[in-house]
């Protein structure tokens, strides 16, 4: 916002996004978002850090900015004049306001770059004051959130400005082993050196409506590349479709979205016994699941009316904060996650969504996960292990994307990787199977504790008519094939796949959505809420265990006598037989 004639200075500004003339205070009440166009207006650290945190709590830090000049730059004027010439105008020692507060009562330690400091730069006293916040975090065993705003590195310090990224990162690496969280609120304009550390290697990104963010600015990479720029490259926008930030939140909303994260982060620090459960968790009954033909298990478990993850995140968990993105290209719409409450309890949603009608089902690429929606969930299953936060995932799909695409950018390994990962999480995990448990897709999300699956689910290596069309004369042969393959609940409770199935409403889940939500809701706290005095090191221990049985190999016999070769490879490791 740019002030008008200084004699209405005080009373009016023009709004950068759409000219209009604003009542100055109006728009303070408005927290600098033109009421008019929704333009937000950029705002100094101290405006920043009011706006946030809790009334009068903020305690900056006893630290104070050295003034340095590391290689006596000198361009048209040198250095200590530039760095003079900020403090006055900004009243401020340094481009980074740092101290501890407290967010919706939750305490947390703080550091608001200042981009009217000579461009929110990264200098040796902003990176070592962030540091120093963060460090400040950790002994006070507190998350840490940093609020950016920065054209990069401190050109003006050479090369000691560049190792300042990896200065403040080494300090986040330190939150990250400690499991305390750590989150950026990028704000406008956000780029180069602080762009490519501290704004995007914390647990969780947000960006501000309206802010931009990358490494190279706009005009080097026209420069360079003589490349038209796609509309609305680097904004917060284009971020978010493009996998790198987690979510874009409007500013009035972005303290009650602090403050829902830090929630959750410090929970997941409180003992389990501490935790209050709003309502008891009841064990659902154990049910044989319905009698029926298998085939018409497989049509009811497709039903289009069948709640979805987004459903079930709306009606039997409250809180839900989305996080997007798998921080390298992409954020894959047929899978959600992020923190939610269960009965008061945060927990890590992940799950594949589909949808109800066409357009959504296409949307969402009919719940069929690509790499980036594997990365995404490794990311989030990776996140609440750090917080100590139990994952809760919900199964709902056909099979991972088939795609091209999907295979040029590493299918296989995606779902690989995410297998291997659950199987070591050391954090609780359940698993539902809601709807269809489709092949590999599926197990991405079901290495679990415990495996639920809804009364009318189906959980299979291959669906009905892809397992007929390789193995019957043609694929008409599927509801033989469903019988075939025992991908019923009953059946894979028997198997030992399943562990538990979840009674649905009569007739299905579909009939009764809210019903179908209480029931889950009631399984999952009454899986859950013993795994969580389990120490991690034996939960780990089990749920490998658990998985180990189900091979199937007859020991080897007595020791050969004669070995080819000369190695004795006889006897082997025992297996069940
Ligand atoms: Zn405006």
């Amino acid at each position: 916002m740019t002030t008008t004639a200084p004699r209405d200075e005080q009373l009016w500004s023009r709004c950068d996004g759409c000219a209009s003339l604003l009542y100055r205070k109006r728009l303070r009440r408005n927290l600098d978002v033109c009421p008019e166009c929704g333009s937000h207006a950029r705002l100094d650290a101290p405006e920043r850090v009011a706006q946030l945190v809790d009334p009068d709590s903020f305690t900056p830090l006893p630290d104070r900015a050295v003034r340095v000049d590391p290689i006596d730059f000198v361009d048209v004027v040198p250095y200590p004049h530039r760095l003079g010439a900020a403090r006055t105008g900004t009243g401020l020692d340094e481009a980074v306001l740092c101290g501890t507060a407290r967010l919706g009562g939750h305490p947390v330690a703080l550091a608001v770059m200042d981009f009217r400091f000579l461009g929110g730069s990264l200098g040796c006293a902003v990176g070592e004051l962030i540091t120093r916040t963060a460090e400040r975090a950790l002994a006070d065993g507190t998350p840490l959130v940093l609020v950016t705003a920065s054209g990069g590195a401190r050109m003006q310090e050479g090369a000691l400005s560049l190792m300042q990224m990896a200065t403040v990162s080494q300090a986040l690496a330190g939150l990250r082993e400690a499991g305390l969280l750590t989150v950026s609120v990028v704000t406008d304009p956000t780029y180069g050196g602080v762009a490519a550390s501290f704004a995007t290697n914390t647990d969780v990104v947000l960006a501000e409506s309206g802010a931009r963010l990358g490494f190279a600015g706009p005009r080097v990479i026209r420069q360079v590349t003589g490349a038209t720029l796609p509309d609305g490259f680097q904004t917060a926008e284009y971020l978010l479709r493009h996998g790198q930030v987690d979510l874009v939140v409007p500013r009035h909303a972005l303290r009650g979205r602090l403050a829902a994260l830090l929630a959750a982060a410090e929970a997941g620090r409180r003992p389990p016994a501490a935790r209050p459960a709003s309502r008891p968790a009841v064990a659902a009954p154990a049910v044989a699941g319905p009698a029926g033909d298998p085939w018409e298990t497989v049509r009811t478990a497709r039903h289009p009316g069948r709640p979805t993850t987004l459903d079930y995140l709306e009606t039997a968990f409250d809180g839900f904060v989305e996080l997007h993105g798998d921080r390298l290209g992409a954020d894959c719409p047929a899978i959600v996650g992020g923190v939610a409450r269960l009965d008061g309890r945060p927990v890590m949603v992940i799950g594949h969504q589909k949808g109800h009608t066409t357009a959504e089902l296409v949307a969402r690429n009919f719940g069929m996960a690509s790499p980036a929606g594997h990365r995404k969930a490794l990311r989030l299953m990776r996140l609440a292990a750090r917080l100590r936060l139990p994952v809760v995932t919900l199964v709902d799909t056909p099979g991972a994307d088939p795609g091209v695409a999907a295979e040029q950018q590493g299918q296989a390994a995606a779902i690989a990787e995410n297998i291997l990962a659950l199987s070591v999480l050391p954090t609780p995990v359940v698993a539902v199977v809601t709807g269809e448990g489709g092949s590999g897709g599926a197990l991405a999300l079901a290495v679990a504790d415990r495996v639920l699956m809804l009364e009318h689910a189906v959980y299979s290596v291959i669906s009905p008519e892809g397992c007929a069309a390789i193995l019957w004369p043609d694929s008409s042969a599927a509801p033989q094939a469903a019988r075939a393959l025992r991908l019923t609940g009953a059946d894979l409770c028997r198997l030992g796949v399943v562990d538990e199935l979840v009674p649905e409403p009569s007739p299905a889940a579909h009939g009764d959505p809210a019903g179908a939500a209480e029931h889950l809701r009631r399984a999952v706290a009454a899986n859950l809420a013993p795994l969580l005095t389990v120490p991690p090191a034996t939960l780990v221990r089990r749920r490998r265990q658990r998985f180990r049985r189900f091979g199937a190999a007859r020991s080897a016999g007595p020791p050969a006598t004669t070995v080819p070769g000369g190695t004795a490879s006889a006897g082997g490791r025992p297996e069940v037989a």
